[in-house]
Parts: structure tokens; sequence; C-alpha cells
């Protein structure tokens, strides 16, 4: 990691992984700029950051311009759980399109280096397995899902156009399933349901027959492979690969959280999303020799930490996992 203090924008810095993110940048000494409209980010996720003299938060939206003077930007503004993307799906592409926009003319007028929070959803329902950097992808353009994969591929065609056309300096994470602490408690995903299913002793949810796949990444080892490419030479753009490649069956998911709970909860199954992928794995080879990056956090390991944050949060907010 560089010993020259920067100042630098995280866009969504208040969401999940943008505030692991933002304490990651502070803990490097650089000084953090968080901005954020709290659609599904909390204040409470960087509350504990407030008072370090280094870290400012700012409320707005991505989708109208923002000026301010930074020498780094991380774009990661944009629900990213199914469920809060198809809430309000014009949002979700105007966040993505207008929002990448916006922050790379934000790059442009300031030369300043920009990373986009890219997506594995970019390969849509995947026809190639497992998925490498070099897969054009299988998306529906018209679908529940279009708003997120197509505002997260038209995103990608701006960095590059921005990166042609104006010589700016971007690097394009393509980002596969990752959890921990701080997931939204009601987000929607697969992960933060189960645990929550598992701790109240309510059923688990799975949708379709479970056979569908995913590999999940811990939230610690994501926010090392995306500092790590913001940190490479001009000549790294990506897209690259970030995630874990041990894949595993949304049933294999829940028993290992039911296990891992001690939880009595029974599987119940309910109908699948539309047009949910049936397997995803990321090929991390690119990642492995550009960045000298890999995943090191072990399923169990990175389960077993998410379910304590979970507990603690229902601990002191209810078995909601929400403020009375
Ligand atoms: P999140 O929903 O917790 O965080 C997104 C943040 O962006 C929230 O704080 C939200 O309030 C903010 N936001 C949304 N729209 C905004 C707008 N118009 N202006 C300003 N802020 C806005 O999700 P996350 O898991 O932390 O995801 C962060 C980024 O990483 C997203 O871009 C997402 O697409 C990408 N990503 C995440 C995953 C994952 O598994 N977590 C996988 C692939 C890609
Ligand atoms: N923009 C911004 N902050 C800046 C510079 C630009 O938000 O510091 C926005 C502005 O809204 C503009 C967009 O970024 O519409 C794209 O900027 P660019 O310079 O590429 O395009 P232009 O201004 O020529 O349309
Ligand atoms: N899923 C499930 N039960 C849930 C939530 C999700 O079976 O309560 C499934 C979902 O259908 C998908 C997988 O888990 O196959 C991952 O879903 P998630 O919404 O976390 O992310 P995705 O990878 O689909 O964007």
């Amino acid at each position: 990691m560089s010993i020259v203090s920067r100042r630098i924008l995280v866009t969504g810095g208040a969401g999940f992984l943008g505030s692991h993110l933002c304490e990651r940048l502070l803990e490097a000494g650089h000084d953090v700029l968080c901005v954020d409209n709290y659609f599904t980010g909390r204040r409470d996720n960087v509350a504990h950051l407030i008072g370090n003299p280094r870290f400012e938060v700012m409320r707005h939206d991505v989708t109208f311009p923002l000026y301010v003077e930074v020498d780094e930007i991380y774009n990661l503004a944009c629900p990213a759980s199914p469920v809060h993307y198809q809430h309000d799906p014009v949002q979700t592409t105007k966040t993505s399109v207008h929002g990448a926009i916006n922050m790379l003319g934000l790059a442009k007028r300031l030369r300043a280096r920009i990373l986009q929070a890219s997506t594995s959803e970019v390969y849509g329902d995947p026809q190639v397995h497992p998925q490498r950097e070099d897969y054009w992808g299988h998306v529906n353009p018209i679908g529940y899902r279009s708003c997120y994969d197509e505002g997260k591929r038209c995103a990608e065609t701006l960095f590059f156009d921005y990166h042609r056309q104006h010589r700016l300096r971007i690097k394009v994470a393509r980002i596969f399933n990752t959890y921990g602490p701080r997931m939204h408690p009601n987000d929607g995903r697969v992960v933060s349901n189960f645990i929550m299913q598992a701790l109240a002793g309510e059923p688990i949810t799975i949708y379709g027959d479970g056979s569908q796949t995913r590999s999940f990444c811990y939230v610690d080892d994501l926010i090392s492979g995306l500092v790590a490419l913001m940190e490479t030479e001009d000549a790294v753009t990506g897209p690259i690969n970030l995630g874990n490649p041990v894949e595993l069956s949304i049933r294999e998911l829940a028993e290992a959280v039911i296990e891992l709970t001690g939880s009595s909860s029974e599987l119940v199954f309910a109908p699948l999303p539309h047009d949910d992928p049936v397997q995803r794995r990321p090929d991390i080879t690119l990642a492995r020799s550009t960045l000298g990056w890999q995943p090191r956090v072990a399923l169990r390991e990175g389960l077993q930490r998410t379910i304590a944050y979970f507990e603690r949060l229902r601990d002191e907010l209810g078995p909601s996992g929400r403020k009375p």
C-alpha cells in the first residue's frame, strides 16, 4: 500500500462494501469523503468513523453532478440486492448510468483515477463456466434484472470510452457475491436472509430447488482486491474478476448456515425469481497474476464472523434487526 496520503471519494460509502472500504482507506492514512444518498446504506455503518478528522460524509445522489476536489474515486453507489434494485428499476439504471457519467466527468476535470464497482451480473445467466473476463455474457436486456445488469454494462462502456476518448485512468472490478458484517439484515440477499431466518428459528427460504450455485467472497478479501486494483499502474484497466472461486449450491449454503448457527429452522421452497442465474463462479487467474491477490477467508470462517455480527445486531435492535 502506498504511504502517500491521498484524498479519496467513495460513492455508496455508507453501504455494506463502501463502509468497509472507507475504514480500510482511513487505516492506510488517506482522507476519505463518503458520498451516499442512504437508499440502502445506513449512517450506522459509518458512525464509528465520524470522529476521525480525515473522514467526511456528504448526503448526495450521484445521478446529480458533484463538484468536489479529490485524487481518487471509488464508484460504488448502486443498490446491490435484487429486491432493492428492482424496487425502483428506473432509478437503478439512472444511478449506474448517470452516476457513472457524473463521476467520470468529475474524474476528467480532476485527472483523478477512478474505479468502478462492476459486477458478475454483466455475465448474466452465464453459458461459459467458470466466468472469465473475456466472456461477453448472456444477459436479458428487457427483464426484471436488466436495470441492474444493463446499467452496470453501460457503466463499463462509459468507463472504457472515457479511457479511450479522454485518456482517463480507469479500473473496472467485476465483483462476485460478497458477504460479511454490515450487510443490511433485511436486504433480501441470500446470506443475510438465511442467517436472520436461522437465528430467529424461522423457515429458511430456498428459491427454486436450491441447486443453483454461487461463489461467496468474504468482505475483507474483496476490499483487499479493490484496493490492490486501484494501486496498479495506469496500464491496468481491468475488467478484472474479484471473488472467491469456491462454488456451492444455495441448498448447501442453507445447510452450512443451519449447522453453524445450531438452528432448528426447516428448509422451505419458494418460487425462483425471474432470470435467476443457474451457476456462477469467477475465474480469478487474472487477479492472481496482475494483483497477486486471492481470497484468504474460507466460507465457514466468514460465515461465523457474519453470524456473530447479526447476533450482536439482534441483541441491540431486536429480532427484526431494525431500530424501533
Ligand atoms: P449496498 O446496497 O449496501 O451499498 C450501496 C450504497 O450505494 C448504499 O449505501 C446506497 O445508499 C448507495 N446509493 C444507492 N444509490 C445511490 C445514489 N443514486 N447516490 C448515492 N448513493 C447511492 O450494496 P453493496 O453490496 O455495498 O454494493 C456496493 C457496490 O458493489 C454496488 O455498486 C454493487 O453493485 C457492487 N457489487 C456488490 C456485490 C456484493 O455482493 N456485495 C457484488 C457485485 C457488485
Ligand atoms: N461533472 C460533475 N463534476 C465535475 C465535472 C463534471 O459532476 O467536476 C458532471 C457534469 O454533470 C457532466 C458530466 O459530469 O454532465 C460529464 O462530464 P463531461 O466533462 O464528460 O461532459 P460535459 O460536461 O462535456 O457534458
Ligand atoms: N436466494 C434464496 N433465498 C433467499 C434469497 C436468495 O434461495 O432468501 C437465492 C437466489 O434465488 C439466488 C441466490 O440465492 O439464486 C443468490 O441470491 P442473492 O439475491 O443473494 O444474489 P444474486 O446472486 O442472485 O444477485
